[in-house]
């Protein structure tokens, strides 16, 4: 399940190293990751070829932990298991403290951690959109893992909903998670196109996004095609955007500059808080 060759999200280009500097928090230890049901949301990045972190991996593909809900959810699992399982040991998350496993697309750099994943803590339920082929699913019960398809847009569970699969070649889901401030969208890839999921998400909730945060894939688009997405973003009122992974380092600056203070750096390492509801 390692990444190999240009089967993967990158389409062909090469890696890129970011040249822009970061500002950004790492958690300390395994308190950060302690308890459920917080006031606030917090997404950290795991996995990501853009910003490395001292002390953590990088490597092409995405992953993120997102916790403060009524479960633990690990999102992609990165291409690699055995850098996955380091950068969480690193931050002082217990693979066992996950709960569900939500992957976007069967690419390797988004999957390929996830059978290393499972070796560490089999209990984890591992939700998928449909479309992944039977001996992947067989993969995953081999491990002693549950699977859930998720065939069509919709809740499963508490301020959680998927896209449901987007096609684009590929099969795609999004995750979306309600907070106070808006819908909190996240892609892996953002294959089936950043603005149509960012549109579908609000249709399906009936929700403005908060914060878009991923894989954009704007690597092969042209500054006038990037351009015109940021434009429909805007226009669908997204407020802060936490582009990365295959967005490409040129679309990542133009959103950098559209969004300003709203622009948030989604790097690995990054810990991203987003309140879940009305404080005190
Ligand atoms: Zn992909
Ligand atoms: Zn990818």
């Amino acid at each position: 399940m390692r990444q190999r060759g240009t089967d993967m999200c990158r389409d062909g280009i090469g890696p890129w190293l970011p040249l822009f500097a970061m500002a950004m928090t790492i958690a300390q230890g395994a308190d950060a990751h302690a308890g459920a049901r917080e006031a606030s949301m917090r997404i950290t990045i795991l996995y990501n070829n853009v910003s490395p972190t001292m002390g953590l991996t990088s490597g092409w593909g995405f992953s993120c932990l997102v916790e403060g809900l009524e479960k633990t959810i690990l999102f992609d699992t990165g291409g690699d298991g055995d850098v996955l399982l380091a950068n969480m040991a690193r931050l002082g998350i217990d693979p066992k403290g996950v709960d569900v496993v939500f992957l976007s697309h069967i690419h390797a750099d988004h999957i390929g951690g996830l059978d290393a994943f499972l070796a560490q803590h089999p209990g984890a339920e591992v939700i998928l959109p449909a479309g992944f082929p039977p001996a992947f699913l067989a993969a995953i019960s081999g491990r002693g893992a549950a699977a859930r398809m998720m065939s069509a847009g919709g809740r499963f569970m508490d301020r959680c909903y998927t896209t449901g699969p987007l096609q684009d070649g590929i099969v795609e889901q999004a995750m979306i998670v309600e907070t106070e401030k808006g819908i909190v969208v996240i892609t892996g890839c953002a294959h089936p196109g950043i603005a149509r999921i960012a549109a579908s998400a609000i249709r399906l909730t009936g929700r403005g996004i908060h914060l878009l945060l991923g894989g954009f894939h704007l690597l092969r688009k042209s500054p006038m095609e990037t351009a015109a997405i940021i434009s429909r973003l805007q226009s669908l009122g997204v407020a802060k955007v936490a582009p990365s992974h295959c967005t490409g380092e040129a679309a990542t600056t133009m959103f950098r500059q559209a969004w300003g203070s709203d622009f948030i750096e989604g790097g690995l390492g990054s810990v991203i808080e987003v309140p879940l509801r009305e404080g005190p």
